[in-house]
């Protein structure tokens, strides 16, 4: 039965695809006319921007003045990640969350609720090692066992976490730790994965409280003054603080870019 039910779901879920695919303005927010809301959408692919965010590479997203990309590491996780969806929601904003293939299939309703959402849904790795320190083998055979376990959870997909180079259905990925090699981002940009690093963080691994983390971030934010913001929605405290950062970024005037695959006219 669960096969036959992906195979029917499959037409509604690309069609739901194209219709996330359009902005959640602030004016469109069911239950909420003040939101944040979603700017625009930015298509992303390999051949343009193989690597973005300056706290890795020379170079970041094509962002204007004031734009922010939201991005989420390490989950899902059944303590944290839902509510750090219920924000998003709530204010009408889409993010990309970079997934671990094991926690993926612990938790694959949150997963699908992810995708239903509109967010993005991009690669970790399966377990979260340093994939730097491993032989090139074994990394590759981390980042496809990621691959297939995600897109099991998220698509019902039935690839084998063996085959290599799994083919994602997003084309987007965050080394765990950051640690790559310049071997490493060659195998990604001939995979035509994009890699993404970060242009800012609220280094939300060291323990704070959700006001600390809000006064960091904010902080960092009106520095740059835009760019891909990285958060972990395994954090409590990332969670809690995530409704009032929302609430703030619209008082001081950022708008919200969601990141979806750059689908181009043919492929
Ligand atoms: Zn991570």
């Amino acid at each position: 039965m669960r096969p036959l039910m992906r195979l029917l779901m499959r037409p509604l879920m690309m069609l739901a695809g194209v219709l996330l695919a359009l902005p959640v303005t602030a004016q469109t927010c069911a239950g909420n006319p003040d939101a944040l809301g979603t700017a625009r959408v930015l298509g992303v692919d390999a051949a343009t921007s193989p690597r973005v965010g300056r706290k890795q590479f020379p170079t970041t997203l094509p962002l204007a003045a004031k734009e922010i990309v939201l991005t989420f590491d390490d989950g899902p996780w059944p303590g944290t990640t839902p509510r750090v969806l219920d924000a998003l929601e709530h204010e009408c904003v889409r993010a990309t969350f970079f997934l671990l293939g094991r926690n993926a299939l612990a938790a694959p309703a949150l997963v699908q609720r992810e995708l239903a959402d509109g967010d993005t849904i991009g690669y970790h790795t399966f377990s979260h090692p340093l994939l730097s320190k491993m032989s090139l083998a074994a990394a590759g055979a981390e980042v496809d066992r990621g691959i297939a376990a995600v897109d099991r959870a998220a698509y019902g997909d039935t690839k084998e976490s063996n085959e290599h180079p799994a083919k994602p259905h997003t084309p987007f990925f965050r080394f765990p730790g950051f640690a790559a090699s310049p071997a490493l981002l060659e195998r990604m940009q001939a995979r035509g994965l994009v890699v993404f690093g970060a242009d800012l963080w609220a280094s939300d691994w060291n323990p704070m409280t959700p006001q600390q983390e809000l006064a960091l971030i904010l902080h960092r934010l009106d520095a740059a003054g835009r760019g891909i913001i990285l958060f972990h929605d395994t954090k409590a405290e990332t969670a809690r603080m995530l409704p009032d950062f929302l609430r703030a970024i619209k008082t001081r005037g950022y708008h919200v870019v969601h990141v979806v695959q750059n689908r181009r006219e043919g492929s």
